[in-house]
């Protein structure tokens, strides 16, 4: 079996170009086309070793040529002693990696960017390092051009891809103005789905394409009219089937509890962002502009760079254009206006995100992931990205408005067409997928029908947010696919990176649009019997991606592994997490393909929106003698909150008898059952207890039954969201004992909230809560190593003790995490870096 894993860690030989998209760096990279084009630009000869100059644009022997190149920039490297990973952007060492000197060069060359210069921050010396090996990197060829070994036709070069200099990418024009008709228009251009235009500039191609995916049709509202609403439609008949999609394995292990603490191997500070979190103000020097464009300038705000419709696709009662830093940078400005001009915090680094997910806070959520998808487009945004965060529409939202937009996609072997709403909140264009599933799955994302019906879900939606970019025309503009990075989340959407190469970049479409993956719980795959693949328009050679063969699932499909080889770069929610699942106990029968691809893997911690999560604004403290709270304000607020939350419940109310929750999916994950295999014992030390779940029916029974079993235990089983507020605004400690947690949320947010958590030590509860030292009086909460009922009670002895009999230093505890900054502004920071890095790469 497990030579059956191994033997998937390789591509095919044959495998087309799919395989040059996140090959990894183990020998599985193919030579590169030309960044610009099909056909590689002659941007340098190489003279061969009998001194024979050969072109390699001109002989065609475009492999020889890079081989030699790659030969000798490695002797470059090692030369100036340089560690490519450290020194080098990732944009250069990648394409140093891929025999493109050019490109490699134009990438050192941009990493060094005036801005850059002016960087003040902790990564200087980062800078500086590239910049003198740049200097050395530079020298050198250029002796090795004046010695005739090299020539480099410098007109030729081209800056590097997506700098703000760079000629613009071929790209496929956004809805053109042919499209302002209500009739479907199908697809002219054949090779991608449903886009109505067709590449800027035909190139000749250097190898016969494979026949492309069916078309795909797109409907324009009419100029002022929304066409009226398409005829109902039927929902997708599935082939019936009980079953559902099975779940990793269940271990029963608990994740290993002593990972390091920091990311297992953090990536270089590729391209890394400089820090403008100070930028000058508005009296003080301004900082360097970014390079000129050499595209035509769009005079306007309104006028889009790539394939903006016509101003009569505009619709009514549309936002106005959202002047991000990505649409302000091709506006000119008038004189002197440039120079008081701040930056975005994101500097030059500037792209446009499109983050899909199955469920978005506040409109849908089941757990963590909604409330990422709620809060980190807005982090970003805040950052100066262009943000669209996508999923379907459950429900009818309100403020979310019909754009008039029909897509017809190809699903399952038949074609359905998406409805795309839209809601532009907080900076960022919300984007919702309609279409009768969705809504006939309701509040059920994930239990639903079959699991065909959840597979057909995820594929639509994956395959109607690639194209959100090119017809949903946010505030006028649709965004387009340059500098634009698709952000994934878990298996229900992993099927758009690979969707995205094999539909579209083996097209030479979406060219210069990059998918980062994020990895929130590896428990959950989309393991299906392997010929249920057929139904997701898979290309042939793509297929083996989703192939695995682990011990106990046997062989199978698998979603996610398919999405982790697909991605450019993935992300787990925690530092933690991510080695957790590089381990045989933590990856779920995929950890050997995340070892493999460890070099684009990272883990950032997820943030709290603190627009949602805030004790001093939150909406659910201000009735019933809820009180809103600040750190200032904690003793009496946080008492009033303890006091309406006993009374709520029906519990004796009292100050000083110890008030634990647990809030949560009730699921093997989350260690509901050591809670109950530690009742008897921890209702015998006089405190009282309230519980928040919903999930699997044994577990909501054992919750039932504790409620049964003691007055002083109360348990609320369902999904109530202001319940989860008050609840963790008035307990005094949270109890999580979760066998493993990919980030965890609830800790945060009980935090935030002057409630001192008491976590199991485990990924990402291990990097949020620092171990409570008495002696040092220090610490956020309590932890306890082995996911066991003794340690376990071990833990809750300590907590009790402290609230008990030491009150000032359960008050310190407090404060210290009340203190903490659990804001998204730093994960997105390093959200932005990974987008940065997968920008540079191929
Ligand atoms: P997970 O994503 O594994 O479910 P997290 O701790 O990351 O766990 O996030 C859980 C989120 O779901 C939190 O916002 C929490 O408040 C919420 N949540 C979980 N269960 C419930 C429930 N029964 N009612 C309301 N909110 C819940």
């Amino acid at each position: 079996m497990a030579s059956g894993l191994s033997s998937l860690g390789s591509r095919p030989i044959a495998a087309p170009s799919s395989s040059r998209v996140a090959g990894g760096r183990s020998g599985r990279r193919p030579m590169l086309r030309n960044p610009a084009g099909l056909v590689p630009a002659p941007l340098w000869t190489v003279r061969g070793a009998n001194g024979v100059s050969s072109s390699a644009a001109a002989s065609g022997d475009w492999k020889r040529s890079n081989d030699e190149l790659y030969k000798l920039q490695q002797e470059l490297l090692e030369e100036v002693g340089a560690s490519p990973g450290v020194c080098l952007a990732t944009a250069a060492e990648e394409s140093l990696a891929d025999g493109s000197l050019g490109r490699a060069l134009c990438a050192v060359v941009a990493s060094l960017a005036p801005s850059r210069e002016a960087d003040r921050d902790s990564r200087a010396d980062t800078v500086a390092e590239r910049k003198k090996l740049a200097a050395q990197l530079v020298q050198r060829l250029r002796k090795e051009a004046a010695e005739g070994s090299i020539c480099i036709d410098e007109s030729k070069v081209q800056p590097a891809p997506f700098s703000s200099s760079s000629p613009s990418p071929p790209s496929i024009s956004a809805p053109s103005s042919s499209a302002t008709s209500a009739t479907a228009v199908t697809a002219k251009n054949a090779v991608a789905p449903a886009t109505t235009a067709v590449k800027t500039a035909p190139r000749p191609s250097p190898v016969k394409q494979p026949s492309p995916p069916p078309p795909a049709t797109v409907r324009q509202p009419p100029t002022a009219v929304r066409p009226a609403s398409s005829p109902p439609q039927k929902a997708p008949t599935m082939p019936p089937t009980s079953t559902a999609f099975v779940d990793a394995p269940a271990q029963k292990k608990a994740a290993p509890s002593t990972p390091p603490r920091k990311e297992a191997k953090p990536l270089p500070p590729v391209g890394a962002p400089p820090n403008l979190r100070g930028a000058p103000p508005s009296t003080t020097p301004a900082a360097p502009k970014a390079p000129k464009s050499t595209e035509p300038k769009a005079k306007t705000a309104s006028a889009a760079p790539v394939g903006s419709p016509p101003k009569s696709l505009q619709f009514p009662g549309a936002p106005p254009p959202a002047r991000t830093a990505e649409v302000e940078a091709d506006v000119e400005e008038p004189a002197g206006v440039g120079a008081t001009k701040e930056l975005p915090l994101a500097g030059e680094n500037v792209m446009k995100v499109v983050m899909v997910g199955a469920e978005m806070a506040p409109w849908s959520k089941t757990g963590g992931l909604g409330d990422v998808m709620g809060a980190l487009p807005k982090a970003l945004a805040h950052r100066g990205h262009r943000t669209m965060a996508i999923a379907p529409r459950y429900e009818n939202y309100e403020g979310a408005t019909d754009t008039g937009v029909l897509v017809r996609f190809r699903v399952f072997n038949s074609d359905h067409e998406v409805r795309y709403y839209h809601q532009y909140k907080d900076g960022v264009d919300y984007v919702f997928i309609d279409h009768p599933v969705y809504h006939n799955a309701g509040k059920n994302i994930y239990t639903h029908g079959s699991r065909l019906d959840l597979g057909f879900r995820c594929a639509l939606l994956c395959k109607a947010a690639l194209e959100a970019p090119w017809h949903v025309p946010c505030g006028g503009v649709p965004y387009g696919d340059d500098n634009l990075c698709f952000i994934a989340n878990d298996w229900h959407t992993s099927l758009l990176p690979v969707y995205l190469q094999g539909h579209y970049r083996d097209y030479e479409k979406m060219t210069f649009a990059r998918a980062i993956l994020v990895l929130h719980n590896m428990a959950h795959q989309g393991r299906a019997p392997f010929d249920e693949l057929s139904n997701f328009e898979i290309p042939q050679h793509m297929e083996h991606s989703f192939y695995l063969d682990d011990p106990i699932g046997g062989e199978h499909m698998n979603i996610l592994k398919a999405g982790i080889e697909s991605a450019h770069r993935l992300v787990a929610v925690s530092h933690g997490y991510a080695w957790e699942c590089q381990t045989q106990e933590g990856g779920w029968g995929l950890d050997m393909y995340l070892r493999d691809m460890s070099w684009k893997f990272r883990g950032i911690v997820n943030g709290i929106d603190l627009h949602e999560w805030n004790p001093a604004t939150d909406e659910a403290l201000t009735t019933d003698g809820y009180k809103q709270f600040t750190k200032e304000t904690l003793a009496t607020g946080k008492a009033a909150c303890k006091a309406a939350l006993q009374k709520e419940f029906g519990l004796k109310v009292d100050p000083d008898v110890p008030l634990l929750g647990f809030i949560g999916r009730l699921d093997y994950q989350k260690g509901i059952d050591l809670i109950r295999d530690s009742y008897d014992w921890l209702m015998g030390q006089n405190v009282q207890m309230i519980m928040l779940g919903s999930g699997r029916d044994d577990l909501e029974n054992d919750l039932r039954s504790m409620e049964a079993r003691n007055p002083n235990c109360k348990a609320w089983v369902g999904f109530n969201v202001t319940m989860a507020h008050r609840i963790t605004a008035g307990i005094d400690i949270l109890l999580m004992p979760s066998r493993f947690e990919p980030c965890g949320l609830n800790q945060l947010y009980a935090m935030a909230y002057g409630t001192v958590p008491l976590v199991h030590a485990v990924g990402g509860l291990r990097d949020t809560v620092q171990p409570y030292d008495p002696y040092e009086n220090s610490g956020t909460g309590w932890t306890f190593d082995r996911a066991e009922a003794e340690p376990f009670k071990s833990a809750c002895n300590n907590a009790l003790v402290t609230f008990k009999n030491h009150r000032e230093s359960f008050r310190a505890l407090q404060e210290r995490g009340m203190e903490k900054d659990m804001s998204w502004e730093h994960a997105a920071e390093q959200y932005e870096e990974v987008m940065v890095a997968a920008k540079y790469q191929w």
